[in-house]
């Protein structure tokens, strides 16, 4: 099935002398303007007023102790300093990490003040159900295995500090390999007091499902699933939200305090679904193969996201709703209002509601994943 080919196009096949900034962005650059000056002339120069395009936003690295620096290898630019890189946040609208307009027109503008800007030129139909961007996305490269832990969900409140929402998130495995391990749900019959007994001497991990996953394989981890994994790359799709619960941490120690990490055992078994047994790789659903392969990985009440893989023409994005793209392997050129905006590999492209579907034209073989809100039940 889909086993192989995430995506399987040589290195060679990208033309890294591709001219990433559109040439009618060069004309009045904002690059040389600081940020002071730049929020005088957002002010004085309400962004209301420039039209939106398809956005290209920098990736944000995040120190983690599970880390390590294999996702130089996912994404177009080199990765900051040497040591063990976790994540890269592609697509943030957090108030911590906001994400970042790479080129054009908007070229540094968060994608919160475009929100706030202009809420109908970004989310169409969805402007004011939200107040912020809904999703949050991420390439992780989990070199050793990450803490076992679980998400609240939206209703449980209790849980969530103000403002924020719960976490159901979902992976794509982007590299495996035989050291590869996904823990996700309970074995049949674990009960609260079994769990709460093995966190105590150790031996959690007897009691979650596992798999040993393989490249291109998609897992969809429902708010409450405990969950964790190691040995492998992932982009991850996820509502945003940062409210995660540490239940067990395999006796890591945090090289840069020297302590270990702290747990938040109580909250965690709370959030935890104890009827949420094994869960494992998702079947993806073919629902098109020309003119290119288009599967949907992942449905759930936050998001969808279909993977599509060829190198004939498509055309992507919805009318009067956001789209997420985001470019696994090989290359393509989005085109609209007749400009051409480039898409290489590890690059995330947010296409506004009003920019809505446009034209995707592969230079050779491209991979990559269309990620939408749905609509409300
Ligand atoms: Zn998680």
């Amino acid at each position: 099935m889909i086993s192989t080919v995430i995506c399987g196009l040589n290195e060679a096949t990208r033309t890294d002398s591709a001219v990433r900034v559109p040439a009618p962005f060069r004309v009045g650059s904002t690059m040389s303007i600081t940020t002071d000056i730049r929020t005088k002339r957002l002010n004085q120069s309400p962004m209301n007023q420039i039209p939106m395009y398809p956005f290209r936003f920098e990736p944000i690295y995040q120190y983690r102790i599970w880390g390590g620096r294999r996702l130089s290898n996912f994404l177009s630019a080199p990765l900051p300093g040497d040591g063990p890189i976790g994540e890269a946040w592609v697509l943030s609208d957090r108030d911590d990490f906001p994400s970042v307009v790479a080129d054009g027109p908007l070229k540094g503008s968060t994608i919160e003040q475009l929100n706030q800007a202009s809420p109908e030129q970004l989310m169409g139909r969805f402007a004011g159900r939200f107040n912020r961007f809904p999703l949050l996305m991420k390439f992780l490269d989990a070199r050793d295995v990450l803490s076992v832990q679980v998400h609240p969900s939206d209703q449980q409140t209790d849980y969530l500090p103000k403002g924020e929402q719960g976490k159901t998130e979902a992976w794509l495995v982007l590299e495996a390999g035989s050291e590869s391990r996904i823990y996700a749900g309970l074995k049949p019959g674990v009960t609260p007091a079994d769990f709460r007994q093995r966190i105590d001497d150790g031996s959690v991990a007897d009691a979650l499902a596992s798999f040993t996953p393989s490249t291109g394989d998609g897992i969809l981890l429902k708010a409450g699933t405990v969950h964790t994994m190691g040995g492998l790359v992932v982009f991850e799709v996820q509502q945003n939200s940062d409210v995660t619960f540490r239940l067990y941490d395999w006796g890591h120690v945090d090289a840069k305090t020297g302590q270990p990490r702290p747990l938040h055992i109580d909250q965690g078994m709370a959030c935890i679904d104890f009827t949420r047994g094994p869960v494992g790789p998702v079947a993806p659903i073919v629902e098109a193969e020309t003119p290119v392969l288009r599967e949907k990985l992942f449905l759930s009440d936050y998001f969808v996201t279909w993977r599509l893989t060829g190198d004939s023409p498509v055309i992507v994005g919805e009318d009067e709703t956001p789209r997420v793209l985001v470019c696994l392997d090989g290359e393509a050129q989005l085109e609209h209002e007749g400009v051409n905006y480039p898409m290489r590999k590890g690059d995330v492209l947010l296409l506004p509601a009003v920019v809505g579907s446009c034209f995707c034209q592969p230079i050779g073989k491209v991979c990559f994943l269309e990620i939408a809100i749905p609509d409300p039940n």
